[in-house]
């Protein structure tokens, strides 16, 4: 197949806060470079590619925003119009026990807000797309980064932009485009949480080596808008408690925005040990509290959406440089999750990536061993501390909620020292912690035993395919899936043995579904006589269902799921999340 190549100098996959802010202060670095010693560097051209239909449509977070970032990235944030909901001037901790909560005397200080800015993350996204524009960054939505384009000695030449127009046989429709090459002096890869290119990447380059498995999270959320002020814009919530049982790390979140807009979500680690447990469900369950549901009364529910969130921290980080090639942002590990803060950091990661790109244009050099000069760059910035800070605290919550709570307060008045059981040596990979069906008493094939006295009700309470509704995803059907099952006959008979199928309810968006395909009148396996109906179960994906989470790649626990990148614009769109 004929492709177009395009000559480009740097290129930044994904449109998120990490890649955005490289690319702006990129540009700016530049332009003053050039300024100063007379166009010394001539026109570098930079650009950012996004899969999602415009800059921000597939950004989703809290978000209270750290601004020490984005003050620095843009000084004048303010005045040039950043968009920000409110600055927090109330923060809550709450112990949720089944019917009440319970307000901490003091607000844990990892949660200490105030001061900082509430913000939609898709709003902020779009505001820095716009900035990048107005600089001269060469900005493209709906072009997903597909393939890594490798040259000799696995040095990275660029990215290969995914193919439009093919049906879901594989055949090139009408409409059919093939995707570009774009070629670069240096790739910025900037996925966001377990980026499809970046995980190829850290696999082949084996950037993970020595470091410790990364451990993911699963946030889930949704929009209300509030009958009247009970809950001003500014004031921030953490819960701590039901519905998560003890053994799974979760929190909610209730953050006030303007114009009487709540803002609610949920986390669950997605290194839970019941199979049973639906990070979706667990939600739908916090919101059904009575001092939850009080808030949400006679309230409209406006929007949803679910990402996963990379929560290993300072261990769990891969080598982020390569020949020709950096990792920024969360596709690198940068979120800080005793903080529940990435953007900062993300910003952070952008701005010392184009710092280190800067020199290598002064330089003429692209190497490894240039780029490492990035890495040297986080460990002597304010990241660095910061991360090192909260080094073992998603490692002890592997002993359950209350050790792994005194283990983060004694983390923080050691500086991030652990002992023992809560070392990093004993963090695993998430999928790992799940256990089998036999190992929780579970009987038969009732799957449904862990909520079986919660049901939606469609006004507080909403199942899956309602929520998607609210996520506005579109794919267009006729493409093949980018969801690829690498061994569907697992699913009917050994996953469907222990563990229930988990990937019907670790999905936020019912992308995967078990369906009857039991056959009339077939022979049962082992009998000479037809038995007039024999059961049985396939897999169903719905990709369009999609939401760009991520879960499944990461929780499935014979890691057989592999997310590749749709054709490009396809997915939710996050409008004000
Ligand atoms: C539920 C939740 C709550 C959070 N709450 C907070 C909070 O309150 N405060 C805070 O500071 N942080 C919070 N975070 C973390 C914060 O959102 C992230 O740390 C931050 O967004 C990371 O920025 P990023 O640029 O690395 O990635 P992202 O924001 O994820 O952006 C990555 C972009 O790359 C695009 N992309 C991915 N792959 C490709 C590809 N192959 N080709 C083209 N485009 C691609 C994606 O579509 C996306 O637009 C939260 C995160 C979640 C999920």
């Amino acid at each position: 197949m004929e492709r177009e190549s395009l000559e480009m100098d740097v290129v930044f996959v994904g449109a998120g806060p990490a890649n955005l802010s490289g690319a702006l202060h990129l540009s700016n670095l530049i332009s003053q470079h050039n300024e100063k010693h007379g166009n010394a560097l001539g026109e570098i051209q930079i650009a950012v590619i996004e899969k999602g239909s415009s800059i921000g449509a597939h950004t989703l977070s809290g978000a209270v925003m750290d601004p020490r970032g984005l003050a620095e990235l843009i000084p004048d944030f303010k005045e040039k119009g950043a968009p920000l909901e409110a600055e927090v001037n109330e923060d809550q901790f709450l112990y949720l026990t089944k019917t009440r909560a319970i307000r901490s005397p003091i607000n844990p200080p990892p949660l200490n807000n105030h001061g900082y800015y509430i913000v939609s993350l898709n709003r902020l996204t779009a505001w820095l797309g716009e900035q990048c524009e107005a600089a001269g960054v060469n900005v493209f939505p709906e072009f997903p980064g597909a393939e890594m384009l490798y040259g000799e000695n696995d040095r990275i030449i660029g990215v290969r932009t995914g193919d439009k127009g093919i049906d879901k046989d594989g055949k090139q429709k009408a409409n059919f485009e093939p995707g570009v090459d774009l070629l670069a002096k240096v790739t910025v890869l900037g996925e966001g949480v377990r980026g499809s290119l970046t995980k190829k990447l850290i696999q082949r380059l084996g950037l993970d080596e020595g470091r410790e498995p990364q451990v993911y999270s699963l946030g889930v959320k949704e929009l209300w808008e509030l009958p009247d002020d009970r809950y001003p814009a500014g004031r921030v919530t953490h819960t701590l408690g039901f519905p998560s049982d003890q053994w799974t790390y979760g929190g909610g979140w209730i953050y006030g925005m303007q114009n009487r807009i709540l803002n609610i979500g949920y986390v669950t680690g997605l290194d839970y040990r019941d199979p049973l447990i639906d990070p979706h469900a667990e939600f739908q369950k916090f919101k059904s509290h009575p001092f939850v549901a009080n808030l949400l009364k006679g309230g409209k529910f406006m929007r949803y959406g679910a990402k996963a969130i990379a929560a290993g921290g300072w261990h769990a980080m891969p080598r982020m440089y390569s020949d020709g090639v950096l990792i920024v942002g969360d596709s690198a590990g940068f979120l800080n999750a005793a903080r529940l803060k990435g953007i900062h950091s993300a910003i952070k990661s952008g701005m010392l990536a184009a710092e280190t790109i800067f020199d290598a244009l002064v330089e003429g050099d692209y190497s490894a061993r240039a780029l490492k000069e990035y890495e040297h760059r986080v460990q002597h910035s304010w990241i660095a501390p910061e991360l090192r800070r909260y080094r073992n605290f998603h490692a002890g919550f592997r002993h359950g909620r209350w050790l792994g709570m005194a283990n983060a307060g004694l983390q923080y008045i050691t500086g991030g020292r652990a002992w023992g059981i809560f070392d990093r040596d004993h963090q695993e990979a998430g999928h790992e912690a799940m256990q089998k069906l036999s190992a929780f008493g579970y009987h038969g094939d009732d799957v449904g035993q862990r909520y079986q006295d919660f049901k939606f009700d469609g006004q507080l309470t909403f199942n899956k395919v309602t929520d998607v509704y609210h996520a506005a995803v579109a794919h267009d059907e006729d493409q093949p899936a980018h969801l690829h099952v690498l061994d569907t006959n697992i699913c009917a008979t050994r996953c469907a043995e222990e563990y229930g199928n988990p990937c019907q309810r670790f999905c936020p968006a019912a992308v995967y579904e078990m369906v009857d395909v039991s056959e009339p009148g077939a022979v049962a396996p082992g009998s000479s006589e037809a038995n007039g109906n024999v059961p049985r179960r396939q897999l169903q994906i719905n990709f369009s269902n999609c939401v760009h989470c991520k879960t499944c790649d990461i929780m499935d626990p014979y890691q057989i799921i592999n997310w590749v990148t749709p054709e490009g614009g396809g997915g939710p769109d996050y409008k004000g999340m």
